[in-house]
């Protein structure tokens, strides 16, 4: 436990102000939207995208009064009961406050670190050792500068084993995770292709990861990655492959049927034979690297075979999916301890889809009803959550119920309460179903989870988030920003993507059609909604529900304005398109004097902001068009608000806009396709893949070569051919003209074609050279980019096209 007086003597501040020097320090909070326990946490003004001393008021009127800042406080904040610390930057302190904490554990500290499968390996290290470690580790996949900090304040002499998973995405990073970990033990999980991380070459990459182990005695890591490579020579590295120079040698592989393989290894001249419950080649991997660790710990092989033959998949993502009865369910069945729970309840809390919240919770393992000062957490979480009904499950929660006040049901275990479902009405809720692995929840969810068939597209929030956070970086100060959610949110979904955007404070939200806005406020979202087509038949919808019409030309404006009047309202917001040379909608520069003769004869209308679209922003050779089209943005924007005598938001920029354009910014810009990923423009910037479409392997068959595949017996195949059929077609957006081997997929990281027309809910792949099995999965566009230039489109079209009987999952890590 830290008072503030040993926080300052960690964080050595030039300047402080303390009025209560034994003020008690428990959390770490950097987002004013998360705070829990105010009154015992410190609040860091961390300086990144956004400026945390914005927020100080925000926290102080929550209640904090602890505080680290980088800046001056702004003359009109006066906090006279707060302690405040003056420090150069305040991400270093809350890093040198981690590195402190780690520094007073004394016991092995595990760090993880690798392209794929950090998360996983930590969480079987877990399994794996926990019969004789107490063992700590780092939080989902908490693993980022902040995520680490955040881990280790956390850590303490109730564990005996630390174990904390470290990612970066550019050079220099791991420099300082290192410094915060100080890993005795290392774990080197893989090594992936260089220019999805953000680094210019594999070389460059390992160097970086690498540096994790600077100190550390031990390094379990996959030869194949390493040759070659220079190490710390303390370390003792143990090596796995199928070398005979490593140390763990790999000699054999053996699928065993569809579920498990065996492996054979040798350590020090040992040979033993482990059952890996998996087929698959990263949770082989995964295992192996397990299975090092292990030995570098001394087990005996027998038990090392033993414990691996239970691993268990596992699912980590916290999952958002639509429900039965009109739910939505969020589906975490990953672990259950506070830390999660926490997550899981901050997720639930975007959501507004739905005014009943529900939480499912099981019992927390190893915490008993004595535990008072874990279930006055847990209470504390769950007051300050906005639930409006629990569901617990598990004989200790069961002899808690009375301490809470919201309506709580009790269930001995998960099989009464499955039996029990029928009776209950869960309609039009959001469930967070959070439970400990023997609970086995996923029965739960998989009862309370709308059927559909496999073909998914699943969407990953955080990459979302980041992509935002990627483009908000490009903006100065003060420009705002609208999101384009048109079109389903180009294929990814509707309140889903809205929650997120709304939580991140986007200034505005777009649809195409009224119907997408209704559907958006109808889902909770109250953010502003402009409607980019509106028709006379939806002013109505329009008006009832707030929402913002585009008006480009004078016929919406004239009519808008009868409406308007026939409704007695006024000063209702619009945005005036001007057609600067897209020549699709808006009104042409030189109809200014009659719109302003409109506009200026009126009070019904208030004009919100006038905005165009750049037509080739993306083309050098049009630089000088593009140029032309901002310029008489600018001019028409101008007369404009000299003759209204108001000021309004002007905007121009779409996301090739954004990465190309500075100069047109003007007030606020458009972000559309790099929200979800893909930006055309610029290679530089670190946008993440946002949505993949997954479906599997429903048959394998053997074929001669003189057999055909398909319609029409179109996919002729020259030579003997395994062939895969698999769950997607035309119906599902897969585009016919990906067939005959257009089209190209992966299975376990091998790139395969299509062979064959498309059907419509199928289509069959060439396997003959891969290794492949039923079931397996099937990443439909491995390179969405290079599919569409495959058929002649573009990325867009690809994505809007997936239909809508595929479903949807979101997850958030
Ligand atoms: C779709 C659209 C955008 C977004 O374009 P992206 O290229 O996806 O960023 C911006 N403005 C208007 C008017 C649009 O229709």
């Amino acid at each position: 436990m830290y008072t503030i007086a040993d926080i300052s003597e960690i964080v050595a501040p030039q300047r402080s102000i303390i009025v209560a020097h034994e003020s008690i320090i428990q959390n770490l909070i950097y987002d004013t939207r998360k705070i829990m326990n105010a009154e015992t946490g410190l609040f860091f003004a961390l300086v990144n995208r956004r400026d945390g001393h914005d927020f100080i008021m925000d926290a102080y009127r929550k209640g904090v009064r602890n505080f680290v800042l980088q800046n001056d406080l702004q003359q009109e904040l006066v906090l006279t009961d707060a302690n405040i610390l003056w420090v150069p930057d305040t991400f270093l302190a809350l890093q040198a406050i981690a590195a402190f904490q780690r520094k007073k554990f004394k016991s092995p500290v595990l760090g993880i670190t690798g392209s794929n499968g950090k998360t996983i390996v930590k969480e079987w290290l877990f399994q794996l050792l926990s019969p004789e470690y107490k063992i700590y580790r780092s939080p989902k996949s908490y693993n980022s500068q902040l995520g680490v900090a955040l881990s280790l304040w956390e850590l303490n002499e109730q564990y005996n084993f630390a174990i904390i998973e470290a990612g970066i995405s550019e050079v220099g990073e791991m420099a300082r995770l290192e410094k915060m970990i100080k890993p005795t033990h290392g774990v080197l999980t893989n090594i992936g292709v260089a220019h999805r991380e953000g680094f210019q070459s594999k070389e460059e990459k390992i160097d970086e990861k690498l540096k994790l182990f600077t100190d550390a005695e031990v390094l379990v890591y996959p030869q194949k990655y390493l040759e070659h490579v220079y190490m710390p020579s303390q370390i003792y590295k143990f090596a796995w492959g199928d070398e005979e120079s490593c140390q763990l040698e790999v000699y054999s592989l053996k699928k065993e049927d569809n579920q498990s393989t065996l492996v054979s290894l040798c350590f020090s001249r040992q040979i033993f034979t482990v059952k890996i419950p998996f087929v698959d080649q990263a949770s082989i991997e995964n295992a192996i690297s397990c299975i090092g660790v292990m030995i570098t710990f001394g087990y005996d092989v027998k038990v090392i075979a033993e414990r691996i033959a239970t691993l268990q998949p596992m699912e980590m993502r916290l999952e958002l999916k639509k429900g039965k009865q009109n739910s939505s369910i969020i589906d975490d069945s990953y672990s259950n301890d506070l830390v999660a729970l926490q997550i899981a309840l901050d997720f639930l809390k975007q959501q507004k889809q739905h005014l009943r919240k529900i939480l499912i919770l099981s019992d927390i393992p190893g915490v008993q009803v004595k535990d008072e000062k874990t279930f006055g957490k847990l209470k504390r979480l769950i007051s300050e959550s906005g639930l409006t009904e629990l569901i617990f499950i598990g004989p200790v929660l069961g002899q808690l119920v009375s301490q809470f006040t919201l309506p709580i049901t009790n269930y001995a275990d998960t099989k009464s309460f499955l039996e029990d479902l029928k009776h209950i009405n869960y309609s039009d809720a959001t469930i967070l179903i959070k439970g400990a692995r023997d609970y086995h929840f996923e029965q739960i969810s998989k009862r309370l989870v709308a059927k559909s068939h496999d073909t998914t597209l699943e969407i990953n929030l955080n990459a979302l988030e980041h992509n935002l956070n990627v483009y908000r970086g490009l903006l100065p100060p003060g420009v705002k920003l609208m999101a384009m959610v048109k079109a389903f949110s180009y294929g990814s979904g509707s309140f889903e993507i809205a929650n997120l955007l709304q939580f991140n404070h986007v200034d505005y939200l777009t649809v195409a059609f009224t119907d997408e806005g209704v559907d958006l406020r109808n889902g909770g979202i109250t953010l502003p909604i402009v409607v980019m087509s509106p028709d006379e038949n939806a002013f109505d919808a329009i008006v009832q529900h707030r929402l913002e019409p585009e008006i480009y030309s004078f016929r919406i404006l004239n009519s808008f304005i009868r409406y308007l009047k026939q409704h007695d309202l006024k000063g209702f917001p619009v945005h005036i398109k001007v057609d600067t040379g897209m020549h699709r909608l808006g009104f042409m520069p030189e109809e200014i004097e009659a719109l302003l003769a409109v506009l200026k004869n009126q009070e019904v209308i208030r004009v919100q902001s006038v905005f165009s679209h750049l037509a080739s922003a993306g083309n050098v050779v049009d630089d000088k068009f593009t140029g032309n089209q901002i310029q008489l943005l600018d001019e028409f924007t101008a007369q404009l608000k000299q003759e209204l005598g108001y000021s309004f938001i002007r905007h121009i920029a779409a996301t090739s806009g954004i990465a190309l354009w500075p100069s047109a910014y003007f007030d606020m810009v458009r972000l559309g396709i790099g929200l979800y990923g893909i930006d055309l423009e610029r290679e530089d910037l670190p946008v993440k893949e946002v949505s993949v479409l997954k479906t599997n392997v429903t048959q394998i068959k053997q074929l001669s070569a003189t057999e055909t595949i398909g319609y029409n017996r179109a996919g002729v195949i020259h030579r003997p051919s395994r062939i895969a059929t698999i769950k997607i077609g035309y119906a599902d957006g897969y585009d016919r003209r990906f067939g005959n081997g257009v089209g190209k997929m992966s299975i376990n990281g091998q790139i395969v074609a299509t062979v064959g027309n498309i059907c419509m809910d199928m289509c069959m792949l060439d396997v003959t050279d891969i290794e492949v099995n039923e079931e397996d999965e099937v990443i439909v566009y491995p390179d969405i980019k290079e599919a569409a230039l495959a058929i002649g489109t573009i990325p867009y079209e690809l994505l809007v096209n997936i239909s809508q009987r595929v479903k949807r999952v979101y997850f958030y890590e």
